[in-house]
């Protein structure tokens, strides 16, 4: 089985973005918010938006089964108060919901928190357990950065955050550090903020003594890892001058990283340079960089390629990255397998 780890709906049907426009509009002006049952997608509609797109890819590619989140350039969480954010993660968790619903053996859920910058994480619990408990979601995505590029919140590894660790062991889930739309000028959404995001959250790790006070807690950090595992001698050299432990004991049982890497040196790099425990297949494919490799032929994002041909992992290895690592991280996605007897 191929499990990718990372997708996101970025091809939900035009009405939702129509709708979030409008409650953007009502941030301003209330007389124009609009109400959540004014949105109207039937599930014709989510069908055709995932069978012409997600699923089409996935059958070409071949890869069987999704970890799918909502859009995480729509979470916008420095977008109006807690309340806006609130509405719009529970509209937006719903729709990944029906498509795990509609395509039960081609998509689980992992859902967006209702994040907003200056509030309290633990204001986000409900809406996580709820995603955890009634739509069997798997995991969530953790905003590092709800300000979206000012930096205006804790590090990762301070206790502002606890609350959602604590929730995250008690309910066995994964987290993925992933930021969304940068309203800062200076670093583009998916080229900078997105790897500076990815980058940081590692460097924050090592600074912190995080997993001994959670041991159980593990992160995903997309991307391929940002930049860590390029510098991982620098990441090593500084653990090693604060006194922290070999980063094998200090990170890697609970840090993993992804292999949305879109070129096969960069592959090459990551299964040479992390541990193969810790690399989890992922594309994130229909994401930010959709075209087609003029150097292959191939679309960036049809990572799997690149796992098949690097010569840096064995048939073992490959079924630990496409399956067995995430049968590891995400625990309630094992659960649920088996419940399918698969
Ligand atoms: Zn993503």
């Amino acid at each position: 089985m191929i499990i990718d780890v990372h997708g996101h709906y970025t091809t939900a049907p035009k009405a939702l973005e129509a709708w979030r426009n409008r409650q953007i509009a009502g941030i301003q002006d209330p007389a124009q918010m609009p109400k959540v049952a004014d949105l109207k997608i039937s599930d014709d509609e989510l069908r055709e938006s995932i069978e012409s797109n997600q699923l089409a890819k996935m059958r070409e590619r071949g890869s069987d089964l999704t970890i799918f989140s909502p859009r995480a350039s729509f979470m916008a969480h420095h977008i109006g108060d807690f309340q806006v954010s609130l509405t719009w993660a529970a509209i937006c968790n719903e729709l990944c919901y029906r498509v795990s619903q509609l395509f039960p053996d081609h998509f689980i859920g992992a859902a967006m928190l209702p994040q907003s910058p200056g509030v309290d994480p633990k204001t986000c619990i409900p809406e996580l357990e709820k995603c955890v408990k009634e739509y069997g979601f798997v995991a969530i995505n953790l905003n590092p950065d709800p300000s979206g590029g000012h930096w205006t919140s804790p590090p990762l590894t301070d206790r502002h955050w606890y609350p959602i660790y604590e929730k995250m062991v008690e309910l066995g889930i994964p987290a993925m550090i992933h930021v969304s739309t940068s309203c800062n000028a200076c670093f583009h959404t998916t080229g900078a903020h997105y790897i500076n995001a990815d980058t940081t959250a590692v460097m924050q790790l090592i600074q912190g003594d995080l997993f001994k006070d959670f041991p159980a807690l593990k992160f995903v950090i997309p991307h391929g890892g940002g930049a860590a595992p390029y510098h991982w001698g620098r990441y090593r050299g500084l653990a090693q001058e604060m006194k922290k432990p070999l980063l094998t004991q200090h990170l890697l049982g609970n840090v993993f990283f992804d292999t949305c890497v879109y070129h096969q040196p960069g592959i090459d790099l990551l299964t040479k340079v992390i541990p193969v425990d810790n690399i989890l297949f992922a594309s994130e494919m229909i994401g930010a960089v959709k075209g087609i490799d003029p150097e292959t032929s191939h679309n960036y994002d049809d990572t799997k390629r690149y796992i098949e041909a690097t010569l840096n992992l064995s048939a073992q290895d490959r079924y630990q990255v496409y399956e067995g690592n995430a049968r590891r991280v995400y625990s309630r996605l094992d659960a649920a397998l088996k419940r399918k007897g698969k």
